[in-house]
C-alpha cells in the first residue's frame, strides 16, 4: 500500500520516478576508531579506493560538458580544481598517516583531515585562498560519504529520478545534470529560498518542508510527486497515477492556452498594457522567456550566473556574458542586478566568514561596496555591454543614503577607466531593489536620482516581519501575499508615481497568480515573473478588467487580517475564474 507525506509544493507538476536519497550527513557509527591495528591496511585502501573512484567521476563529468556557455566553462573549472585537490599528494599521505597513527576509520581520518584543512585555509588572509576552504569541507564530506555506503554523487546522476535531500544549495543545484532530475524533494527549505527559484525557473516539480526521512524512504523506491495535492506519494497505486492524469491533462490544456496566448500583447481586457518581464539567472533562461514571448528580462540575478565560478575580478568574462545575454535580446530591456552575495547564497569565489546572522550580515552592496575589486569590474563589464543595446542596472541590499552616493562614485569611476581605456560603452538606466524597509522610508530622497525602482518582495518581507524568508516552520505564517507588505508596497508605489519613477515588482509575489488582479488593482503594470508561472501570470491579466481590479485592491488593502484577506482574494479570483493556487 502506499504511503503519503505531506510537503509544499513550490513548482507545480506531476513527477513519478526512482527516489534517489541524498543525505548529506554521516551515520556516527562510521566516525569511529579501530578495534585492531590489523584493519588499518584494509581502511587505507577503502581511502585511496574512494579518492580513485570521484576522481573517475569528475573527469568522465568534466570529457562530458560543452563548453558553450559561461555556466558550463565554471562548471568545468570547478570540477578541474576539484580534480587538483583530490590529486594532491600532500593531502592522500596525511589521511593515510592519521589512520595509522590514530589507529581511525577512514571516515573519521577523512573527516578529521579535511576539516582540519579547510579551517586552516579559511584563515588565509587572501580572500580567494580562504573562499576555497568551503570547496575542500565539501570534498571531504563526499569522500566519506561515498565510503558510508552513498555510492551516487550529485553531480553524477546518469539516470532520471526523484532527488530527495534534506536541503540543497544553490550552488549544488548549479551542478545538477537537470537532464536527469525528474523532480526535487527537500526536507528544509523556505517558500522563497535561491534552490526553489532555481527549480522554478528551470521547471522542475518540486516540494519542500517534506519529512521522506521520517517515513523511511529510501533510493530505488517508486514515488510520486503530486503537487495538486502537495504530496509525496511512496509507491503510489496506479489508481493515483490515473487521478493525476486527468489533473495533468488540465495542466495541458492550460499549457495550450498559454501557447495561444503567448503572441497576444500583453494587456488587461480594458485595454490597459501591463509590462511582463522575466526573472533569469542564466543565459538558458533567456533564451527561454525570448521563446516566452517576455518583453525582456525584469531581474537577472548575476550571482546565480556566477554562483560557481572561481573567481569575480575576470571583467572579460562578465563582459562576454553580459554581451551574449543583451544581443540575444534584440533591444528588449535587460536588468541586471549587481551581484547579491551573502545570505543563503554562498558564492565559490568569495570567503565571508562565519556569520551569525548571514541575512542581516554581508550581503549585497554592503559587500561589494566593500570590495571594489569585485564592484569594479562588473560595472564596466555592465557599461561596456550597455554599448550593444539597452541595458537597466539595478543595486540589492541598500539600506542607507550614503550607499547610493558611494554606488554612483563607483559608477563615475567606472566610466573614467574605461574611457582612459579607450573602451567603448553606454549608458545604464539606473534602478534600486526595493527589499529593505529602510530604503522603502528614504524614498523620497533617493528617487531623484532613479529612473526605476523594482520591489524585491522576498526580503522585503523578510525584513518586514523579521522572519526568515527560508524559515520552513515560518512559510505559512508569513506569506508574501499579506496586509502589511502590501500595504508598505502601496506606499513605495504611490512616492514612486509622484516623483515619475518607474516602479515594477521582481519578488516571488509577482509570479503569484492569485495576486495578479490585486497588484494591478493597487497600480502597478510592470511584474518580472519566474519563467515557471510566466504563461499563468500573463493569462490572468488578459483575463481581467482593470477596473474590476480597482474595487478589489480598495477593498482588500482595507483588511489588516491575513485571513480575511486570503477570503477576499479568493472569492474574487473565484469569481474571475482565475487561479487560487496557495502560494
Ligand atoms: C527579492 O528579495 O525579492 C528578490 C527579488 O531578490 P532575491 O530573491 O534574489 O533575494
Ligand atoms: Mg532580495
Amino acid at each position: 500500500m502506499s504511503r503519503s507525506v505531506t510537503g509544499m509544493s513550490v513548482c507545480s507538476g506531476v513527477a513519478v520516478g526512482p527516489a534517489l536519497v541524498y543525505l548529506q550527513q554521516l551515520p556516527k557509527q562510521t566516525l569511529g576508531s579501530l578495534a585492531s591495528r590489523a584493519h588499518i591496511p584494509q581502511q587505507q585502501q577503502r581511502f585511496l579506493d574512494a579518492i580513485a573512484h570521484l576522481i573517475a567521476i569528475y573527469e568522465k563529468r568534466l570529457s562530458q560538458l560543452p563548453l558553450d556557455s559561461v555556466k558550463l566553462q565554471t562548471q568545468a573549472q570547478l570540477l578541474e580544481a576539484t580534480l587538483l585537490w583530490l590529486d594532491d599528494e600532500d593531502m592522500q599521505q596525511c589521511v593515510l598517516d592519521t589512520i595509522e597513527q590514530y589507529q581511525l576509520t577512514a571516515v573519521a581520518a577523512i573527516d578529521h583531515v579535511y576539516s582540519t584543512h579547510a579551517a586552516e585555509i579559511a584563515a588565509i588572509a587572501d580572500p580567494y585562498l580562504a573562499s576555497r576552504s568551503h570547496d575542500i569541507r565539501a570534498l571531504g564530506q563526499r569522500l566519506c560519504l561515498y565510503l558510508s555506503g552513498q555510492t551516487t554523487d550529485i553531480t553524477d546522476i546518469e539516470s532520471p529520478v526523484i532527488l530527495c535531500c534534506q536541503d540543497l544549495s544553490p550552488g549544488d543545484f548549479m551542478l545538477l545534470d537537470l537532464t536527469n532530475i525528474m523532480g526535487l524533494v527537500l526536507r528544509q527549505c523556505g517558500l522563497t529560498s535561491h534552490t526553489v527559484i532555481l527549480a522554478r525557473s528551470a521547471g522542475i516539480p518540486c516540494l519542500i518542508n517534506c519529512d521522506f526521512i521520517a517515513e523511511g524512504l529510501s533510493s530505488g523506491q517508486n514515488i510520486m510527486i503530486d503537487s495538486q495535492h502537495q504530496q509525496l506519494i511512496i509507491e503510489p497505486e496506479d489508481w493515483r497515477q490515473q487521478d493525476n492524469i486527468a489533473w495533468r491533462a488540465a495542466q495541458l490544456a492550460n499549457q495550450a492556452r498559454y501557447e495561444h496566448e503567448r503572441l497576444i500583447p500583453c494587456q488587461t481586457l480594458d485595454g490597459h498594457a501591463i509590462k511582463l518581464r522575466a526573472n533569469v539567472g542564466n543565459q538558458q533562461d533567456i533564451d527561454n522567456s525570448r521563446e516566452l514571448q517576455s518583453e525582456g528580462i525584469g531581474l537577472l540575478r548575476t550571482e546565480l550566473m556566477f554562483i560557481n565560478a572561481l573567481s569575480l575580478t575576470d571583467e572579460t568574462v562578465q563582459f562576454d556574458a553580459y554581451y551574449q545575454a543583451v544581443m540575444s535580446l534584440q533591444g528588449a530591456m535587460l536588468t541586471i542586478r549587481t551581484l547579491d552575495v551573502g545570505a543563503d547564497k554562498p558564492l565559490k569565489a568569495i570567503s565571508l566568514g562565519h556569520e551569525d546572522n548571514p541575512a542581516l550580515g554581508m550581503r549585497g552592496i554592503r559587500y561589494t561596496l566593500r570590495h571594489q575589486e569585485v564592484l569594479m569590474p562588473q560595472l564596466r563589464a555592465l557599461l561596456r555591454a550597455a554599448h550593444f543595446g539597452p541595458i537597466s542596472v539595478m543595486f540589492p541590499m541598500l539600506s542607507q543614503f550614503e550607499e547610493l552616493d558611494d554606488l554612483l562614485d563607483c559608477l563615475e569611476l567606472a566610466k573614467a577607466q574605461l574611457t582612459a581605456l579607450k573602451h567603448p560603452f553606454g549608458e545604464l538606466r539606473l534602478g534600486l531593489v526595493i527589499e529593505t524597509p529602510a530604503a522603502a522610508m528614504m524614498l523620497p530622497a533617493l528617487l531623484p536620482k532613479l529612473a526605476f525602482i523594482s520591489i524585491g518582495t522576498n526580503d522585503l518581507n523578510q525584513y518586514l516581519h523579521g522572519a526568515d524568508r527560508g524559515h520552513p516552520q515560518l512559510s505559512a505564517q508569513f506569506p508574501i501575499l499579506n496586509p502589511a507588505l502590501l500595504a508598505l508596497m502601496n506606499t513605495i508605489l504611490q512616492q514612486a508615481q509622484h516623483a515619475g519613477v518607474d516602479c515594477g515588482i521582481c519578488g516571488e509575489l509577482a509570479s503569484a497568480p492569485q495576486a495578479t488582479a490585486l497588484l494591478m488593482g493597487m497600480g502597478f503594470s510592470e511584474f518580472s515573473v519566474s519563467l515557471d508561472c510566466f504563461g499563468a501570470i500573463k493569462s490572468n491579466i488578459l483575463s481581467l478588467r482593470l477596473e474590476d481590479c480597482r474595487d478589489l485592491a480598495s477593498s482588500a488593502l482595507s483588511l489588516p487580517s491575513l485571513n480575511a484577506l486570503t477570503a477576499c482574494l479568493n472569492n474574487f479570483n473565484h469569481q474571475a475564474g482565475l487561479s487560487n493556487l496557495s502560494q
